[in-house]
């Protein structure tokens, strides 16, 4: 059976997405690899915003927040929290022995420059991590504020997961000075899980350097070293490098900008739909995420049962929360490759089945 998924990832992939899944295999040592690699990079370089590398890594995303607090904490680590997957990032961080703090803002609320700048005033810090987009609250972090803060500390390296806002919004690397921009490929560049991709700055790869216990399989000078060969350390997922050729074809026919606004559109539709029906937004307003939209289910309606319809009824699903806001909340997903037109027949379909909840 198929459905539609509009949950915050992964999210619906393309027919030819799917084809160049398929692509016959080749050697990853092969110059046909190396031709493949130096196609791709340039035009990688030029989404991250940045004259860095940028590497691939056969993981999902968690394999390279895990990597970056191996590879760049030595003394120890903030790890900015406001959110499921922030929040774990300070667990994580302590399961790889290192230390580190965190700076925990209620879920629905955003991470603030100045309590970020007194933490880091006091000198105990050597890295920081944080979420741009955090995809269970729906929270999309001031992420140039914050880096104009997090730029006044030199020894301080900084690490941002753009897991669901990457390639959605613009996120300049480079321009604002963050050290490691991080994202998995199942959010919005819509191939199916399992590429993660990393840019790391020249002072990034210099701590890892000098960092013992780095391991292998997430060592970033072992990427850079193979990076400087167009390889990888491993053998990568190739299916999905063939996927992420024929995406970064159809960004840069959209346009980055048209990309951008695709997305900015269809998230005010969503929201639109959400107010029309007397539902409120999770997050506060001003820090709402465009690639997804995080309601509070103040109507109390049963979301699973809801859920279950509109996939019976229509073929399509949403999601019903994540974490602890599971059940008080429900999210909606427009990122990736959705238009005016799906999200149009998807907030059609909405309406077609509240009704049946609420008659
Ligand atoms: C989905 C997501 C992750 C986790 O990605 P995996 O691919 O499951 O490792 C991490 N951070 C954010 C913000 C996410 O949305």
């Amino acid at each position: 059976m198929s459905y539609k998924l509009y949950i915050p990832g992964p999210v619906e992939v393309s027919e030819k997405t799917y084809q160049a899944l398929t692509t016959h295999i080749i050697g990853h040592r092969s110059q046909d690899f190396v031709a493949l690699y130096d196609d791709i990079q340039p035009k990688l370089q030029t989404l991250f915003s940045t004259t860095s590398p940028v590497f691939l890594s056969t993981s999902s995303a968690w394999g390279v927040m895990e990597g970056s607090i191996r590879n760049l904490v030595q003394k120890k680590a903030l790890c900015c929290m406001c959110g499921a997957f922030s929040d774990k990032w300070l667990e994580v961080a302590h399961r790889c022995g290192k230390q580190a703090d965190g700076y925990q803002v209620e879920w629905g609320k955003a991470l603030e420059p100045e309590a970020i700048r007194k933490y880091l005033q006091t000198g105990e810090y050597d890295c920081i991590t944080m979420v741009h987009n955090e995809t269970s609250t729906g929270v999309m972090n001031p992420l140039k504020e914050i880096m104009d803060v997090v730029r006044e500390f030199p020894e301080v390296i900084s690490v941002v997961d753009t897991v669901s806002s990457f390639s959605a919004v613009p996120i300049l690397t480079d321009e604002w000075g963050i050290d490691v921009v991080l994202t998995g490929c199942q959010k919005a560049l819509a191939i199916p899980p399992g590429l993660a991709l990393f840019t790391a700055s020249d002072r990034a790869l210099a701590r890892a350097a000098q960092v013992e216990g780095r391991g292998y399989y997430f060592d970033f000078v072992e990427f850079k070293k193979n990076h400087d060969k167009s390889m990888t350390p491993s053998t990568p997922v190739l299916p999905h490098i063939f996927a992420l050729k024929s995406k970064l074809e159809d960004i840069f026919e959209e346009g980055l900008e048209a990309r951008y606004a695709r997305h900015e559109k269809t998230n005010a539709m969503v929201h639109e739909w959400m107010t029309r029906n007397g539902f409120e937004l999770f997050p506060e307003k001003q820090f709402a995420s465009k690639t997804l939209t995080t309601v509070s289910n103040n109507r109390n309606i049963d979301m699973n049962a809801f859920n279950k319809r509109l996939k019976e009824r229509f073929q399509m699903v949403i999601n019903t929360g994540y974490g602890k806001i599971k059940g008080v909340t429900f999210r909606i997903s427009n990122m990736g490759d959705e238009t005016e037109e799906t999200i149009g027949e998807l907030v059609r379909n909405l309406d077609a089945v509240l009704e049946e909840f609420t008659s």
